[in-house]
């Protein structure tokens, strides 16, 4: 039992496991994960 975090882009619906998604560095939050779709950081772990 050992499922891969899924996680969700808000603004284009779309999912992928963790490994699948850009990093965006913003100078203010650090590290965040990017939706290669659309360029959303609004991407959240879906569980
Ligand atoms: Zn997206």
């Amino acid at each position: 039992m050992s499922a891969a975090t899924q996680l969700r882009c808000h603004e284009c619906g779309r999912t992928a496991s963790r490994d699948d998604w850009e990093t965006a560095t913003d100078p203010k939050l650090g590290d965040m994960t990017q939706c290669p779709g659309c360029g959303s950081t609004n991407v959240q772990s879906d569980r």
